[in-house]
């Protein structure tokens, strides 16, 4: 038993995985290594899925486990479950309100597994549960990263494990959750990468003004290149290519010195 961080409520809690298990049960049955990501809390890459515990049976399987029935079936349907994504758009056929909450709610989870900015996301538990309207402080947008041309050589050592094409062209399934490094003050950038398609949940903070809101949205779609905003009140949402390969979205990762040996071990193995 303990206090669900969901209802508050003291129940017995399950485990939750910080990503659907249907996301892993994809790599787990396309990839030839094993399943790898950086966790904040031991300080080092882990094999296998991360998971966590506090959240009770009731929340995680009802409220939560629909949201992610949500996502599955969006991301199946936008083909987004491939091992060498080569499209440069892809559509989003989707409810914003259910796929926003999902977003939340995993941001929410990564935060409270690396014991980081978990503050963040407290405020947007009710409007994850459903039982609040949209929140103001947060916009969804999502890009496509590109696929990247091995060199000859890379294509010789790896090109085979990637499944690259015959033009060289890799676009491998990874999934992973990070922050977006150095954003100005006002917001932060959770990026949530589940193989090509990369989601952003921009939260702006609380006590700024609608100007001053407009003023960082426009701020940070200059920065993030190519990425859309997800609105309201549409069903399908075109994505398309940003200037960005699946290398480029892991380098804030390794700018920061703690991550830096591991991922360099992890990207050998992964091109192993
Ligand atoms: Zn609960």
């Amino acid at each position: 038993m303990g206090l669900c961080v969901y209802c508050n409520k003291d129940r017995s809690l399950t485990r939750e995985h910080i990503l659907p298990s249907f996301v892993y049960k994809y790599q787990e049955r396309n990839k030839k290594g094993k399943i790898s990501g950086w966790r904040e809390k031991p300080q080092k890459i882990v094999d296998g899925e991360a998971v966590i515990k506090d959240v009770c049976a009731e929340c995680n399987n009802v409220v939560l486990g629909a949201l992610d029935g949500h996502a599955k079936q969006v991301l199946e349907k936008a083909g987004v479950f491939t091992s060498n994504f080569k499209e440069n758009k892809l559509y989003l056929e989707h409810n914003y309100n259910e796929l926003s909450r999902w977003l939340l709610k995993v941001a929410y989870n990564s935060s409270r597994a690396s014991g980081k900015h978990q503050g963040v996301f407290e405020k947007f538990k009710g409007f994850i549960l459903g039982e609040s309207s949209v929140p103001s402080q947060f916009i969804i947008s999502a890009g496509l990263l590109k696929p990247l041309k091995l060199t000859n050589d890379q294509y010789h050592e790896c090109g085979k494990d990637l499944d690259a094409d015959e033009h060289r062209y890799v676009n491998p399934f990874y999934p992973r959750i990070s922050w977006a490094p150095q954003t100005p003050t006002g917001f932060s950038v959770k990026q949530i990468v589940i193989g090509a398609l990369v989601f952003h949940v921009v939260i702006l903070n609380d006590s700024i003004s609608r100007d001053e809101r407009k003023r960082l949205i426009k701020q940070y779609f200059k920065r993030c290149k190519g990425m859309r905003l997800m609105r309201k009140n549409e069903r399908k949402a075109k994505v398309s290519q940003i200037p960005l390969t699946f290398i480029d979205s892991m380098q804030h990762h390794m700018l920061r010195p703690e991550v830096e040996p591991h991922l360099a071990e992890l990207l050998t193995k992964t091109s192993r």
